[in-house]
Formats: structure tokens, C-alpha cells, sequence
């Protein structure tokens, strides 16, 4: 069984006019445990649908997603709720840290819709992204990248068996958007974790072995209006 099982996955958008436009038209795709892939796509193609659609963040027109064999589709919104905070680590795109909370706090709110409070792993998760003299800072006292690296040891905390990464490096210059993803990899490799990254960054994509273009999975992607 694979950890992640979609199926004849579809989401559209009604647009200004009224019409539905197809999103995503997946017939198949799955992740074993454990591996690490990515997804290519330019802005438009359906990325940040396709990973809010795994997370339960946003509902399918139709298909199915499973998770660790658990069909999220139909999924009433407390036990998805539970789903996503105990299955699911999700870097976003822009972070999403809470900027009214210190890096420790982001980190143990992270925890506590999961696996629980624990004190100790969440100052390890920090100094393991090289944040031990940041703890007490809030987001807006940090560079970045370091944000950035928050937002990874958040995704982390509660020892996701799918990592999601939504462009995690979009933000960042060439030299810290490498050792970032260096990061994701070496954290979702330490855990067991398996990563699901979406980017148009070709330069990024370069370190996975394939990368799969999200168009060759997806197809409305091949019809949508893309921007390079
Ligand atoms: P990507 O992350 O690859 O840039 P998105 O998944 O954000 O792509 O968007 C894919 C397409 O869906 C785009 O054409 C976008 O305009 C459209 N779209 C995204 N969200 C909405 C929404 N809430 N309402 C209408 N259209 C949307
Ligand atoms: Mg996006």
C-alpha cells in the first residue's frame, strides 16, 4: 500500500464569467513511504491546488485521496482536521508563521494539534535548523531564510509521515534557497518522512533524481493559461 493514493482527482474554479475552469484532472498518483518527489509546474499550473487538495485544506469536485490508507475525500471536517495535524507536515508557500508567537511557540503550536507539547523535541527541531539562538525572536525580528527554516521545524514537529513544500525556496536567494532544501531533504530523511515538493525552480528541481512535470500527471494542466 502506498502512503499517498489519489484517484481520478478533479477540482475546477468558476471564474469572473461563470465558467469552470479545470484545475486539476489527476487520473493517478501515488508516494510510497518514505520517498522524496518533485513536482515541476509554472505559476498557474495547478501546484498549490494540488498540494491544499492532499492536506484537506481544500474539498475535490470529485476522486480520491488516501492517506496511510484513510480516504480523506468525504472525510467529515473534524476527523480531516485530525488527519492533516497528525499525517501531515505543510511548508507553505509564504510560511504562514504566526507573527504573534516567538519561533518556539510556532514550533509547539505546531505540535499541539498533533502529537502533543514536548518542549525538548521543539528546541531540538530549532537548533537542528540552526535557529538554537532564536528561539525567543518573532517572526518579523528574523531574516528570510530563517523564517524559512522555522517554518521547516514547525512541519516537522509532529513527525508527519508526508511532508508537503509548496515552492519552499520561492522566497529565498540561490545560495540559501539550496541549503534550505538540503534542510527538508536531510529533516524528511532523519524522520522517515515523505516528501511531496511543487516548484518551478528548475535550479531546485535539478537535486531530485526525476521530477516528474506536474502537467505529465495532470491533466488540465495542459489546457490552463500558464505563465513561465
Ligand atoms: P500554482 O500554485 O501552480 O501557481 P494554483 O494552484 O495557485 O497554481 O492555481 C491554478 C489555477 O487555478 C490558476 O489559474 C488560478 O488562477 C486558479 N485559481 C486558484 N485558486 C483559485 C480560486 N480560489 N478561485 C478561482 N481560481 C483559482
Ligand atoms: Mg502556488
Amino acid at each position: 500500500m502506498s502512503l499517498l493514493e489519489i484517484r481520478a482527482l478533479q477540482k475546477g474554479y468558476r471564474s469572473p464569467d461563470g465558467q469552470r475552469q479545470a484545475v486539476i484532472d489527476i487520473p493517478e498518483f501515488s508516494l510510497a513511504a518514505g520517498q522524496a518527489v518533485a513536482l515541476a509546474g509554472p505559476s498557474g499550473s495547478g501546484k498549490t491546488t494540488f498540494l491544499h487538495l492532499i492536506a484537506g485544506i481544500l474539498t475535490p469536485d470529485s476522486g480520491s485521496i488516501r492517506i496511510d490508507g484513510q480516504e480523506l475525500v468525504g472525510m467529515d471536517e473534524h476527523h480531516r482536521d485530525r488527519l492533516r495535524a497528525t499525517a501531515i507536515g505543510y511548508i507553505f508557500q509564504s510560511f504562514n508563521l504566526l507573527q504573534g508567537f516567538t519561533c518556539l511557540e510556532n514550533v509547539l503550536l505546531g505540535m499541539s494539534f498533533g502529537s502533543g507539547i514536548d518542549r525538548s523535541r521543539a528546541e531540538a527541531l530549532l537548533r537542528r535548523v540552526g535557529l538554537a539562538d532564536r528561539l525567543h525572536h518573532f517572526p518579523r525580528q528574523l531574516s528570510t531564510g530563517q523564517q524559512q527554516r522555522v517554518a521547516v521545524a514547525r512541519a516537522m514537529a509532529g513527525r508527519p509521515k508526508l511532508v508537503l513544500a509548496d515552492e519552499p525556496t520561492g522566497n529565498l536567494d540561490p545560495a540559501n534557497a539550496k541549503e534550505s532544501l538540503a534542510l527538508i531533504r536531510e529533516s524528511c530523511a532523519e524522520n522517515g518522512s515523505a516528501l511531496l515538493l511543487v516548484s518551478h525552480d528548475r535550479d531546485i528541481l535539478k537535486a531530485f533524481d526525476q521530477v516528474p512535470s506536474l502537467a505529465d500527471i495532470n491533466r488540465a494542466a495542459r489546457s490552463l493559461p500558464l505563465r513561465a
